[in-house]
């Protein structure tokens, strides 16, 4: 029987691709973005705690009521805002549903969605499932800096939504204050909604700030800000993360997030709420990820990879055009091949991908890993030769 596929373009996502392709050739995995270390052990004794307290059947349909207050507090601690946890926070099943739900909430079909390429990869499907269209503005590298006379100009009358995101995924640059206000300039006086995608937020290096839409009341109040526990505590693997929104948003938000999950992982979500009794847990990610992400570029110092700037994230994006003129698919294959190291070819991250060399490293890796990624890395410029 033939099917007519509503995703005719899509194929499996690159991320399940490239950590199968890792599996395969017993390569490096430092493509799909998780950590490849353990969580805190007392996050993990809290969850089993909680297994045997009788936390096992469905939660609220809106999220753990502790889990929300204590979200609530980190945000009065991060920006002094007052969010209501009973209309403004919903606990989602991982960001990238709270992506979809959010999408789905808002656009009907015909109705235009800008957003900003490379990207990760869920937003274009999520809004052409909603028969959206998709408008991607293209930012050129190796700075991915924001043209805004050129976003202006995408703005149509069928403009519904714009989608940003905050460390950034996959290029690590992150939106200065600027880029907040000249957003936020943009909106006024248009019907537009905007979906933040921060669930990066914690990871952010060299002293610099995250610019939440949550500090900025005007993005704030025609915005969903989606986050992940996933990314902040290490378990990418429990799929809980949260969106915040006014109550008018979040009414609708949760009348599809019913609908779709209902509910989130009971005991986790207490766990959570546990663990997020001491704020220092993610206030001291950054150095801990800044770290890694230093000790990675000095293993990739005279490798023939040049590495673009990385302000924020997991992810190191490098150049390779010294090494070789394949593009960045090719290039990723062989990689995964010949060198034992599994990367993301940033041409994943675009609609129509211009012809750069550049491809993603995840550094949440134990040192070992990072070490043995270094060695094999040390073989490139002989290999390429
Ligand atoms: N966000 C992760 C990445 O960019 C992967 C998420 C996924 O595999 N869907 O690598």
């Amino acid at each position: 029987m033939y099917f007519n596929s509503k995703l005719p373009n899509d194929g499996t996502t690159i991320f399940t691709v490239m950590s199968n392709m890792a599996k395969e050739f017993g390569a490096v995995n430092l493509s799909q973005g998780f950590p490849d270390f353990e969580p805190d052990p007392y996050l993990l004794e809290l969850a089993t705690q909680y297994f045997y307290q009788g936390k096992n059947q469905y939660a609220q349909m809106t999220g753990v009521p502790l889990l929300r207050e204590r979200l609530s507090e980190k945000f009065n601690g991060l920006y002094g805002i007052h969010l209501h946890e009973e209309d403004e926070i919903t606990i989602t099943a991982g960001g990238t549903q709270g992506i979809f739900t959010a999408i789905s909430t808002l656009i009907r079909p015909g109705e235009e969605v800008i957003y900003f390429e490379p990207a990760y990869d869920s937003y274009r499907p999520a809004i052409e499932l909603c028969g959206g269209i998709a408008k991607p503005i293209i930012l050129e590298g190796p700075d991915y800096t924001i043209d805004w006379s050129l976003v202006r100009k995408m703005f149509s009358a069928q403009t519904k939504l714009i989608i940003i995101n905050t460390p950034n995924n996959p290029t690590g640059r992150i939106w200065s204050a600027n880029d907040m206000l000249n957003l936020q300039q943009v909106l006024s006086n248009t019907e537009v909604y905007l979906l933040s995608d921060e669930v990066y937020e914690h990871l952010i290096f060299d002293g610099k700030k995250h610019e939440s839409i949550l500090n900025y009341p005007e993005l704030r109040a025609r915005g969903f800000a989606v986050f992940s526990f996933g990314k902040t505590y290490h378990v990418t693997g429990w799929k809980i993360g949260y969106v915040v929104a006014p109550p008018l948003l979040t009414k609708e938000f949760r009348k599809v997030h019913q609908f779709n999950v209902f509910s989130v992982n009971t005991p986790l979500q207490y766990a959570l709420a546990d663990y997020m009794e001491d704020p220092g847990q993610y206030m001291k990610l950054n150095h801990f990820y800044e770290e890694k992400r230093d000790y990675f570029l000095a293993l990739l110092s005279g490798t023939g990879l040049k590495p673009l700037s990385c302000e924020g994230t997991y992810f190191q994006c490098c150049d390779y055009s010294e090494l070789s003129s394949e593009n960045d698919i090719e290039f990723t294959k062989w990689l995964v091949k010949e060198v034992g190291i599994a990367a993301i070819p940033l041409s994943s991250f675009y609609h129509n991908p211009p012809n750069a060399r550049i491809i993603r490293f995840c550094f949440a890796k134990k040192e070992e890993t990072l070490a043995l990624a270094g060695e094999r890395l040390k073989r490139l410029r002989k290999l390429t030769q």
